[in-house]
């Protein structure tokens, strides 16, 4: 089995029970797993085939990244305004993306995983908004990164305009992809129920889905935005609120991660806390879609009941940027100011939340998000010599307020290195980009799309 140790480290960040900061750091890695974590001094003794001198570096767990659509929006990234009404922004994102071929999808996802990989995300769950899920699985298989997906089914008409089958067709096309895909790569490749939301789901099919994902101790994350018009629908068809309507049909519990929670009251945090039941922000995409993060989100109340909470940047097309700690910094800024409360959200927290917080509420806290002894090696080393890292005098701020991407300079899943001096390893990134470059121009020639700049173009 291959040895590495990773010596040197200004500071080994490693999120476990107490939450050490080791500081000149070692750890080493047996195959995919961390064997030891310590001073470089207590493991100088422990021979290696291979030693990365961390020297200038912080090392912390790979970031965990808990919504993301991967497989569409670059094709699209700023094709349309920010000012576009959802009921046309939405169906014109999924009328693009039934344009595109299994090779464009391959090709975006590729790039979307490695924005993030490069940018130190290393657990990935996409929402299954997929067309042709084995185009996700071989970027998944090329980019070595850690990944949940799925095939996201509707069985309501709904107005993005994606495919509604009855609830029996529907429920089949999702237990299948789990059947099928579910341990793909090595483990890698975690296969969950993706219905899209509950909103366009019949309760026949999130009963069905649940069934299933608990039968195959398997999981399921679905839109749960709690807007207005769906607290309307529910308050109007079953006399309370969604997220109670959805406890009375047994669809909380905790192998469910509801994403966005932007508008929920106390009864319906508390149903989540007594469920176990987890969610996922995307505080980027919310704050740019005005869905409500500032006046209504409750975020701090989900956290105090002790709700696991995940970090996620939503598409190329909605949050834009893929970099999970973006998030991060978004999330601890925007509560202190619309509370008038600077204890909220503090960066030790939303680290938590974008790494093994973010682990817990994907169920994978056993495997990835801290390091420690016997979890799978998926690391980060960030450059500290670079102007936005100095002075560093506390790496817990400096990684959520004054990092970012740019200074991401090795990334590890499994022990395997994917990112080396900066650079992706497994991509000629500037081939796929271009290559981007030409899927986008063809599908808005096919699709009719252009898009509207403020200023002229000469
Ligand atoms: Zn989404």
């Amino acid at each position: 089995m291959a040895v590495t140790k990773i010596e040197n480290a200004r500071y080994i960040v490693t999120m476990d029970a107490q939450r050490r900061i080791i500081r000149d750091g070692a750890l080493l890695i047996e195959g995919d797993r961390i064997a030891r974590v310590g001073k470089t001094e207590a493991l100088a003794g422990a021979p290696a085939d291979r030693v990365i001198n961390a020297s200038g570096k912080v090392v912390t767990p790979g970031l965990v990244n808990g919504h993301i659509h991967l497989s569409y929006a670059h094709a699209m990234r700023g094709l349309f305004p920010e000012d576009t009404p959802p009921e046309v922004y939405f169906p014109s994102v999924f009328k693009i993306q039934a344009a595109m071929t299994e090779e464009e999808e391959y090709l975006t996802s590729l790039l979307a995983m490695t924005e993030l990989v490069k940018s130190g995300t290393t657990t990935i769950l996409d929402p299954g908004s997929t067309k042709f899920m084995e185009a996700g699985l071989a970027a998944c298989g090329e980019a070595g990164c850690r990944l949940i997906t799925g095939i996201h089914v509707t069985d309501r008409e709904n107005p993005s305009r994606i495919p509604a089958y009855d609830a029996r067709e529907a429920a089949r096309i999702a237990t299948d992809a789990i059947d099928r895909h579910h341990g793909a790569h090595g483990g890698r490749v975690h296969v969950w129920a993706m219905p899209f939301s509950d909103d366009w789901a019949s309760d026949e099919l999130l009963v069905a889905l649940k069934r299933a994902v608990d039968e195959r101790n398997s999981r399921m994350t679905y839109h749960h935005i709690n807007a207005s018009v769906s607290i309307e629908r529910t308050l109007r068809e079953y006399g309370k609120r969604p997220t109670l309507h959805l406890e009375d049909i047994g669809l909380l519990g905790p192998n469910v991660l509801l994403a966005h929670v932007i508008d929920l009251d106390e009864a319906e945090i508390d149903a989540m806390a007594r469920t176990g039941t987890a969610a996922v922000v995307c505080p980027a995409a919310s704050l740019k879609l005005a869905q409500g993060t500032i006046h209504q989100s409750k975020l701090p109340e989900l956290l105090a009941k002790g709700v696991p909470v995940s970090v996620g940047t939503d598409s190329a097309n909605n949050g834009n940027l893929l970099e999970t700690q973006h998030a991060m910094r978004v999330t601890s800024l925007v509560y202190k100011d619309a509370r008038g409360d600077t204890s909220l959200l503090p960066a030790s927290q939303t680290l938590e939340m974008g790494t093994i917080m973010g682990a817990r509420a994907l169920g994978m806290d056993a495997e990835v998000g801290s390091l420690e002894s016997g979890k799978k090696a998926d690391l980060v080393l960030y450059d500290t010599e670079r102007a936005e890292w100095s002075a560093l005098v506390n790496p817990v701020t400096a990684l959520v307020y004054n990092a970012d991407g740019r200074s991401v300079d090795t990334v590890m899943v499994d022990g395997v290195t994917l990112v080396e001096n900066g650079k992706p390893n497994f991509v000629d990134e500037r081939a796929l980009t271009a290559k981007l470059e030409a899927v986008s121009e063809g599908l808005l020639a096919r699709t009719s799309f252009a898009p509207r700049i403020p200023w002229p173009i000469d």
